[in-house]
């Protein structure tokens, strides 16, 4: 193996193709084809014109000409979709595909190594191990903000959450500043720290509207919504994992406090490892994401990797698009029930 923790980006470029990274993420059926061209919705801003975004599976390039106005090869779409470096890109890259890393490893270091040295597939002992982004966590915040709107009609009537949630959370409507217009949700560390506010815009939002903002910058791949109080939760309470942030507060509201978000329908390594590190050997975890291709996708692969660490339940639900947040009391009661 060589010395070089530095992955050479062309081996691993040249590896790859773009519909397999759409496969990866579960959406290549949401384009159209057309020769050796995709069209479809831009998955990086979460648009919804079903041909702003572009794909030549040929020369394996991709386009957005709508918010993005950006494009670039299969290690620039990870990077974009998980919001990490080109370099972060690439090792996820080898971890998703199971490519070998030994003959990925380039002797001349790149310009982007800053996070490499802690996260080189080589410093690991296995050769398959997920690659943790351990560099540079999200730094908290020292501002709050306040004047939030609580009882505003999109929480109450729309998502059905109560007021007591709401406050619980610390969420609510933002009038000003950066998050102007959106429902302000803060993202703790495991510490209790808040590392960012996303805002959910208050409803289905304009085609070039994204419906989630995160700040620039922010890496929602290391952290796990809510994480800070589930695992203050008893040990022998089952952990349940769902993808949003509004099935975690409406799980939370059927009087399971022991939930997380991923905020997404994959499980980054370093969420794995957050969750490993607070969950002992017979621990129990719930899988239980959205019932549609990227959920069921999403907890195939989670429920694997979990599996090595603990006991792990997938839930899979009888009806398609079926999502935690719709979940009653009494179905979710009956779900945790003998699971332990
Ligand atoms: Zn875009």
């Amino acid at each position: 193996m060589p010395k070089s923790s530095f992955v050479d980006f062309r081996a691993v470029k040249a590896a790859i193709t773009m519909e397999q990274v759409l496969e990866h993420y579960g959406i290549l059926d949401k384009f159209k084809r057309s020769g050796d061209s995709l069209s479809g919705p831009c998955p990086i801003h979460k648009g919804s014109n079903p041909t702003q975004f572009r794909v030549s599976t040929s020369k394996n390039i991709w386009n957005c000409f709508s918010e993005c106005k950006h494009g670039g090869n299969t290690l620039d779409f990870i990077a974009k979709m998980e919001g990490i470096t080109i370099h972060a890109a690439a090792l996820k890259a080898i971890e998703w595909f199971r490519l070998d890393p030994t003959e990925m490893s380039a002797a001349e270091p790149g310009a982007e190594e800053e996070e490499s040295a802690p996260t080189s597939p080589e410093a690991k002992p296995k050769k398959a191990a997920p690659v943790a982004e351990k560099a540079t966590p999200n730094t908290p915040l020292k501002f709050r903000l306040d004047k939030l709107e609580r009882e505003h009609p999109y929480l109450i009537k729309e998502r059905g959450l109560t007021l007591e949630t709401i406050v619980d959370f610390g969420i609510g409507f933002c009038a000003k500043g950066m998050m102007a217009g959106r429902i302000a949700i803060p993202i703790h560390n495991a510490e209790g720290g808040v590392v960012a506010y996303a805002g959910r815009w208050p409803g289905e939002p304009a085609e070039d509207t994204p419906k989630y903002k995160l700040p620039q910058g922010f890496r929602k791949s290391i952290e796990l919504f809510n994480i800070d109080r589930a695992i203050k939760e008893p040990a022998d309470k089952p952990l349940l994992i769902v993808e949003g942030f509004f099935d975690c507060m409406k799980i939370h509201q059927a009087g399971h406090k022991k939930a997380v978000a991923l905020m997404g329908a994959t499980m980054s390594a370093a969420q794995e490892e957050l969750i490993c590190k607070h969950a002992s050997s017979n621990a129990h975890v719930i899988v239980m994401l959205d019932e549609n291709e990227a959920g069921r996708a999403g907890r195939e692969d989670i429920a694997c990797r979990l599996s090595k660490h603990c006991f792990v339940k997938v839930h899979e639900f009888n009806t398609p698009d079926a999502e935690p947040e719709h979940l009653f009391p009494e179905d979710l009661a009956q779900i945790l029930e003998g699971v332990v």
